[in-house]
């Protein structure tokens, strides 16, 4: 079981991905299923992990995959997106994991929908990850009437990991993702996956920072083995989130070059040998049109390289020219750098004092406001007239969208709905390159705005201390938010 093998401390566990196509049967999976038969008589593959319309794509759902590999005997890791399903549909796939037995899921995002039948399917990230983990939690624990399970049913907890990069850029989006990661773990993560990257340093700086804030959950390092091909797109920019080093790439080339394009193979068991010496509890292997005998390539070539006193002279470590980087060293000792936000601040203390008469109770305007909102909202003329009131100032200043829900003060009165393509409100998604948009990459990241109009004091501390908004009521869409925050019909938190 993965969740017992991540949880020795004597185990290294490795997993790796596989990638279901289009269609339901054919040479593609029955390619899959061969593998993992191999991997199954291999014995050194703890689990098997099946991404969910990778790259944001149809494809087999990953439960089809999952039950076969089940009955092989093989551990599945179910990538549970939420790209494609609103609240419902997350809630009857977690009904539909349970009941085939996959226990174990990566929740994440995932990539924004790519176009198919009649063009670009609606994206729905009706909750992000944060929110799901939560969900899940909520449905073992029985605290929520809308989700639990129900008593008749045996209650199985699932093992849930969570994604984190610590392969960005720019301080802005590396801060979040670190704070986004204790938000996640804080919202019972199990375990934890990294984004896929290649440059050793950031790798230590993440199991780093776990050890530092107390996370007991157990971390695998992403190691992605690409093809030619594949590391040229991920070099342009065409792969989510995935930043491939010019050098590594210069490296592939010349190799391809001179009929060596196996060195792919033994660079990456000499990267997972230095992984477990950083204190990885695992490795979690992906690459495209790997065969069972490359892996078991690249696990011998691990076994050769750990009995051995020392590593290959191989370059394994490709760092980011020009990048922000989390920590740097000190006397040996990796530090975390000083960080900066706030530096373009924009209006935002002026549309905060604005918030604050409107809402603060604790002042006479606020007073006088919130009693102006429910005489409105006593009478349909009244409520329309205001309606009307909020959408024209709010939609001069913030480019509102009248979700009805309004989380602007969350987000230094930036609006979430108008400004994330995936309509995220607790933090990014982690799809963003160099500060721009996994949707737009001419727009920078919504999230790294925000991060730009904190409050200069802000910590990455502070940041993951912020307590999740919960999912958005869509029963309030287009309708006042001022009639409902000041009826009622809102939660306390926005
Ligand atoms: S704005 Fe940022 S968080 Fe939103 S989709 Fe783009 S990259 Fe992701």
């Amino acid at each position: 079981m993965l969740r017992s093998a991540l949880g020795s401390p004597h185990e290294f566990v490795i997993t790796y991905e596989l990638v279901p196509g289009q269609g339901c049967c054919g040479k593609k999976v029955e390619r899959l299923l061969d593998l993992a038969r191999e991997v199954k008589a291999d014995g050194r593959i703890s689990a098997l992990s099946i991404t969910d319309n990778p790259g944001g794509s149809a494809a087999l759902a990953p439960a089809a995959i999952g039950a076969e590999l089940l009955q092989l005997g093989i551990e599945p890791l179910i990538h549970f997106s939420l790209k494609d399903k609103n609240r419902s549909q997350i809630v009857s796939h977690l009904y539909l994991y349970q009941r085939l037995g996959l226990r174990s899921l990566l929740v994440m995002g995932g990539d924004f929908p790519k176009p198919g039948y009649y063009g670009q399917a609606r994206p729905v990230f009706d909750l992000d990850s944060i929110q799901t983990l939560q969900l899940m939690r909520d449905m073992e624990t029985g605290r929520h009437p809308g989700c639990a399970l129900s008593l008749e049913q045996p209650q199985r907890r699932l093992f849930k990991g969570c994604v984190v990069s610590p392969f960005k850029a720019t301080e802005a989006e590396q801060v979040w993702q670190y704070a986004q990661l204790l938000r996640k773990a804080a919202a019972g993560a199990d375990f934890i996956i990294s984004q896929l990257g290649f440059e050793l340093g950031r790798f230590e700086e993440l199991i780093t920072f776990v050890r530092r804030r107390g996370l007991s959950q157990p971390v695998l390092a992403n190691v992605f083995i690409p093809s030619l091909p594949v590391a040229r797109a991920m070099a342009a920019g065409k792969v989510p989130g995935v930043l491939l080093p010019p050098e590594l790439l210069a490296r592939m080339e010349q190799e391809a070059a001179q009929g060596r394009s196996q060195v792919r193979l033994e660079r990456a068991a000499a990267m997972i040998v230095r992984l477990r010496r950083m204190g990885f509890q695992g490795v979690h292997l992906g690459g495209n049109g790997l065969s069972c005998s490359d892996l078991r390539t690249v696990l011998d070539q691990v076994e050769v390289f750990d009995a051995a006193a020392e590593l290959p002279d191989l370059a394994v470590d490709f760092p980011l020219q020009g990048a922000w980087t989390f920590c740097r060293r000190e006397a040996g000792r990796l530090e975390e750098r000083p960080i900066q936000p706030g530096r373009k601040p924009g209006a935002v203390r002026i549309r905060a004092l604005s918030h604050r008469l409107m809402f603060d109770q604790q002042l006479l305007t606020g007073r006088l406001f919130a009693h102006f909102c429910r005489f409105c909202a006593q009478g349909r003329r009244r409520t329309a007239a205001l309606t009307l009131l909020e959408r024209a100032v709010k939609r001069l200043l913030f480019s509102c969208r009248m979700c009805g829900d309004c989380t602007l003060a969350r987000s230094a009165f930036l609006c979430p709905q108008a400004g994330c393509p995936k309509r995220l409100v607790n933090g990014p998604c982690g799809g963003s390159r160099f500060g721009f948009c996994e949707v737009h990459p001419d727009r920078r990241c919504f999230w790294v705005r925000v991060y730009e109009r904190l409050d200069p004091q802000t910590t990455v501390s502070s940041l993951a201390a912020l307590p999740p908004l919960p999912p958005k009521d869509w029963a309030l869409e287009k309708t006042s938010f001022w009639v409902n925050w000041f009826t009622g019909r809102l939660r306390q938190g926005n």
